[in-house]
């Protein structure tokens, strides 16, 4: 039996980011299962729904990649799909703290699990669903920074959004 982790997240939406984050696993890891975390007190952009279609979309025919949803504990969806690694990304220092927390008290519940970290690419260090999200709703474009699939999904929610941004770089 291989290797298996586990990507959790919101993904509301799926970035760039989490895909860089994704292919740099599938290099460690046999199998990844990207588990979106339905909280119900955290309020989303896109329901679980679209959330997971988009990444269905993206993951189609890597037999090596899952998705699936978890409500509750992540130590108890781990045991759920057989898997002792939680698999999460690292941008900033600023991400730094609230990782260390979580992977503290995720092992303090089950002593099997271990918490790996991969740092992103330098391309994706400031790249985040609730910044794209800002972005978005106020117009800019976020080409680049999502796949295409989940950039027609933002068209629709925020018709404004702009397909490029505009201005020209002056010289100086
Ligand atoms: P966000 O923090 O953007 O709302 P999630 O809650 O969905 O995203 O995050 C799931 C995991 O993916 C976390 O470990 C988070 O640090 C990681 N992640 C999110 N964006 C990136 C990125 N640009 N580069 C590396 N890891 C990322």
């Amino acid at each position: 039996m291989g290797k298996t982790a586990v990507y959790p997240g919101s993904f509301d939406p799926i970035t760039n980011g989490h895909i860089d984050i994704i292919n740099r696993g599938l290099r460690i890891f046999d199998k990844i299962v990207i588990a979106v975390g339905t909280n119900p007190t955290k309020s989303a952009l896109f329901t679980v729904d679209e959330r997971i279609e988009m990444i269905r979309e993206i993951i189609v025919d890597n037999s090596r990649l899952e998705v699936a949803t978890y409500s509750g504990l992540l130590v108890d969806f781990l045991a759920e799909v057989d898997a002792c690694v939680i698999l999460r990304g690292l941008r900033a220092m600023s991400d730094f703290e609230y990782e260390f927390q979580l992977a503290l008290m995720n092992r303090r519940l089950d002593r099997q699990i271990e918490t790996v970290f991969l740092m992103t690419g330098s391309k994706w260090f400031y790249c985040n669903s609730r910044i794209i999200k800002e972005a978005a709703a106020f117009g800019g474009s976020v080409r680049g920074m999502v796949p295409d699939d989940v950039l027609m999904r933002l068209k629709e929610k925020f018709p404004l959004m702009k397909e490029n941004n505009g201005r020209k770089r002056n010289k100086v």
